[in-house]
């Protein structure tokens, strides 16, 4: 089976904490995009764990561990990334982590490019992309310039350090138009042989490795960073990720094109959170916002960034939905919503006096209206509800009109960060 867990709306729906929940049923968990620009934690009985690289399942002793092509990899990140998991006492070695051989290698230059355009963007128009300054962006473009490096070819190095000499010098041309000061080749192999070297060991062919996997009859799952309005393509350019979040990139994106999706999960929040900068129609402001973020602990786990917050969107969740195919939902922190005696829901947008209900082109979604509809809150603790019948009536009528508006079951629900902490609807 291969399966597709996805985010629905702007990331941060809790993907870390249902991609470690779900895991226990599946072999196998790859990671197919994005790099270390998004965060998930994940809570378990070993602590609590921020994973930017890792696909989640690392936590759990007998999954295999995938990276594939698509994603874009900052060798020294993933050296920090799995020496804290060591010091937690999480066991990484080849056995449990494949890295695919075509997967590309963020350089500290595509670090350092990002934010010179994020600082070169603030200086001339006062709206800078909201990047998280870790080098996706410029690396995915060196990706479709050819200029990149992959992961295999750490695998012989004396073939890398041949390419690399130009490579710098076109890089440079480019650094020294920003007004900073060129990188060297030097530092660049010390890069390499300091953070490259030591990871040489996990990189294999993943393609290989997915499609025996698949024969042998093992569970698959594919972990998406970032939800659907983040995606290059679909979502709210240039306000998104560079890579494809959508589900149906990840057979592509993790080395296994042949192969097809048995279903595609898409995780959805009960609310509406958002890091950066871009149109935000169902955006909360002031105290509001104050008490949403409050309440949800909305802080970015790879920045600390204060999120942006709002109610639930319909709009957008329907179209992020649509996207992702999703087969099925699992709904996040529902428990965040306990305190509130009415729950507001943004069922609609306006703009000039018009209905919007299909999530429409960037542009002109920054001049859209949201229109708020209240429901009835339950207003008491959901943290210790672990089935249907422990949910009292309002959470569950919330529950049940959530899937009417956007005409996709909810097959979970999580009332806390804990492992445990959640229900299965069905
Ligand atoms: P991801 O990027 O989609 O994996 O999500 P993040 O990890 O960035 O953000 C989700 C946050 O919500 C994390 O701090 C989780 O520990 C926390 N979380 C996940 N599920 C629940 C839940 O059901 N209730 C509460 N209160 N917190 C949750
Ligand atoms: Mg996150």
């Amino acid at each position: 089976m291969l399966t597709s867990i996805c985010g629905i709306n702007w990331g941060d729906e809790g993907k870390g904490r249902m991609v470690d929940l779900l895991s226990r049923d599946f072999d196998v968990v790859c990671r197919y995009q994005g790099g270390n620009n998004a965060g998930h934690t994940v809570i378990n009985d070993k602590g609590r764990f921020i994973l930017n690289l890792l696909p989640s399942g690392i936590l759990r002793e007998d999954v295999v561990n995938v990276m594939g092509p698509g994603m874009v990899i900052d060798l020294k990140h993933l050296c920090g990334e799995i020496q804290k998991l060591r010091e937690g006492g999480i066991a990484v070695s080849p056995e449990n982590l494949k890295i695919s051989d075509k997967a590309i290698i963020t350089m500290p230059y595509n670090v350092l490019q990002d934010i010179m355009e994020e600082d070169r963007l603030t200086k001339a128009t006062g709206k800078p992309y909201g990047s998280t300054r870790r080098g996706i962006a410029p690396v995915y473009a060196d990706k479709y310039m050819k200029k990149a490096f992959r992961m295999g070819e750490l695998l012989n190095t004396e073939l890398l350090y041949k390419r690399l000499p130009d490579i710098v010098e076109w890089k440079n041309m480019t650094i020294k138009a920003y007004g900073f000061n060129p990188v060297t080749v030097e530092e660049m192999v010390a890069y390499f042989e300091e953070y490259g070297k030591p990871l040489a060991k996990y990189v294999t062919d993943t393609g290989v490795y997915l499609n025996n996997a698949n024969a042998q009859g093992k569970n698959i799952m594919f972990e998406a960073q970032l939800g659907a309005l983040r995606d290059i393509d679909y979502g709210i350019v240039p306000y998104t990720s560079s890579s494809s979040t959508i589900a149906a990139y990840a057979p592509i994106g993790a080395g296994v094109p042949n192969l097809k999706l048995s279903n595609s999960i898409g995780i959805m929040k009960a609310y509406s959170s958002c890091v950066g900068a871009g149109p935000f129609t169902c955006e909360y402001f002031g105290d509001k916002a104050e008490k949403l973020r409050d309440l949800g602990g909305e802080y970015g786990a790879a920045t600390g960034r204060p999120r942006r917050v709002g109610p639930f969107d319909v709009v957008a969740s329907r179209y992020g939905i649509r996207c992702q195919g999703a087969d099925e939902i699992a709904l996040t922190k529902l428990d965040v919503l306990d305190s509130y005696e009415e729950i507001e829901i943004c069922t609609h947008y306006t703009l000039n006096g018009k209905v919007i209900d299909e999530f429409p082109f960037t542009d002109v979604l920054d001049e859209c209206k949201p229109v708020f509809e209240k429901v009835k809150g339950w207003n008491c603790d959901l943290s210790h509800c672990r089935t249907v019948d422990d949910l009292p009536k309002e959470a569950l009528d919330y529950i049940r009109l959530l899937e009417k508006l956007c005409g996709c079951k909810i097959s979970y629900v999580s009332v806390g960060a804990e492992r445990d902490a959640y229900i299965k609807m069905r």
